[in-house]
């Protein structure tokens, strides 16, 4: 048997490993007889030396063998799930659970938290009063036989091994490395027992993957592995300069979430705060449509996004998510009256266009940066968030502004997180969102919403 250091030595000189050594090193991982600065300096060497197909196939198995894997064979109808790869405002899983639901799909869900400057779709759940991720294996099946879909964290039998990785990635540098992500991902998604996956690869600045060359590797790398694994998985390169929706902020893109699922104002109205909206109830949308396509419900691309129009409109969805809600243990109450019910703070200041022009840029990452600031998001992974702060974005790229428009409304907290008033906290902020949101004389053209699809 090769040791631990052997292994780490093989891949720090650029050679490929064997699948058993994978295994064996992954074993070693989740029992605790590799250290953690052994596991991380493998890390750091697949990080700089990257990894074969055939090693990344090796290594997601060796995850999934680690822990538990579900059987849902038992769960009748098609198993698709949807996976963003992070970014800001991005609560499409809150609107796309319930409507894939909706159209006849089986979404067992399987999400995290926030990381680094990006959200969560479990903290965004937890906003709601009672909701319960931490389900146990016969509840989540209950909860997807019945509603159609359950959101659920990832329990400690579920690939136990990625839990170890990634809490070590966040504090090593090694967050960003395509083979470490393609394993991490369809680890989980496989043992959660779905059969199908939609890829949400985000591209821009308030995304891990920076370059659309970056996003489509990561891509083709996920659908390579995917495949020799049986999960069929497409991807979809989605556009994240700008966040997305209007709301960043626990509680706020759960209201944001729950207009869109009832049609309400925020989605459908034109003009200033409520265009802002669009692009999540769009890509909302076109992600329904490619999970339908995965599950074989429909004969065509076009009767897909037909079918998840249709029940959004028709309140289907809505009906599917209040399911959901209760079946998790959540506040109904809440959820049917969101601007009153759920968490708000009550101090709001609004950040305004100091010039005319069009909005050029929006430094995304430093928008996510400053919900952490607020008390939004975590610096450290046992740090509690406020469900309550956020920004409302009225205006986003290629907005028309004149001097003193409404751009942001910051919802801080009653105290900053780190001591001080929330005034205080504001004052350091303003510069931020200064140099974080560019206005320039001239119209740049907007990123499209969907670069590509691929598999
Ligand atoms: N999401 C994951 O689950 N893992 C990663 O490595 C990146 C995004």
């Amino acid at each position: 048997m090769t040791s631990p250091s052997q292994i780490i030595e093989k891949k720090r000189d650029g050679h490929e490993l064997k699948r058993d050594e994978i295994r064996d090193f992954i074993q070693g991982v989740t029992s605790g007889e590799v250290a953690d600065y052994q596991a991380s300096a493998f890390l750091m060497a697949v990080y700089f030396k990257g990894m074969t197909i055939t090693e990344t196939i090796a290594l997601t198995e060796a995850m999934v063998e680690s822990g538990e894997r579900y059987d849902l064979s038992g769960v009748s109808g098609p198993k698709v799930d949807k996976h963003s790869t992070g970014g800001v405002g991005d609560k499409v899983s809150l609107i796309l659970a319930p409507l894939a639901a909706a159209c006849g799909l089986k979404v067992p869900m399987m999400s995290g938290r926030g990381l680094g400057h990006s959200g969560g779709t479990l903290d965004k759940l937890e906003s709601i009063t009672g909701f319960d991720v931490r389900l146990d294996r016969a509840r989540f099946e209950h909860v997807l036989k019945t509603v159609g879909c359950a959101m659920i964290g990832q329990s400690a039998s579920i690939v136990p091994a990625d839990r170890k990785l990634y809490a070590l990635r966040d504090v090593t540098g090694t967050v960003e490395c395509i083979p470490l992500i393609t394993a991490s991902i369809l680890s989980k998604k496989i043992a959660e027992g779905a059969q199908g996956l939609v890829l949400d690869v985000k591209v821009g600045s308030g995304a891990f993957m920076k370059s659309k060359d970056q996003a489509r590797k990561l891509a083709k790398s996920c659908i390579a592995v995917s495949k020799k694994m049986g999960l069929k998985t497409r991807a979809v390169l989605t556009d994240m300069s700008q966040p997305l929706g209007c709301a960043v902020g626990n509680s706020l893109e759960v209201i944001e979430s729950i207009e869109i699922l009832r049609n309400s104002k925020a989605s459908d109205s034109k003009g200033g705060a409520e265009t802002c909206s669009s692009d999540l109830k769009e890509l909302t949308i076109q992600l329904c449509a490619h999970m339908i396509e995965l599950g074989g419900l429909t004969k065509n691309s076009v009767e897909a996004r037909k079918l998840a129009h249709a029940r959004l409109a028709d309140g289907s969805a809505w009906k599917i998510f209040k399911q959901l809600v209760e079946s998790q243990g959540g506040s109904a109450d809440q959820i049917e009256s969101p601007q009153s019910k759920l968490p708000k703070t009550t101090r709001t200041v609004t950040w305004k266009a100091k010039k005319r022009g069009y909005i050029a840029r929006i430094e995304t990452a430093e928008i996510g940066r400053i919900l952490v600031e607020l008390g939004g998001g975590r610096k450290r992974a046992e740090d509690a968030v406020d469900p309550r702060v956020g920004l409302v974005f009225h205006r986003k790229l290629g907005a028309r502004v004149v001097s003193g428009d409404a751009i942001v409304t910051v919802h801080l907290p009653d105290k900053a997180p780190a001591g001080g008033t929330p005034e205080v906290l504001w004052g350091a902020l303003e510069a931020r969102f200064q140099a974080a949101i560019e206005i320039s004389s001239s119209r740049k053209p907007v990123p499209r919403l969907i670069f590509e699809v691929i598999g």
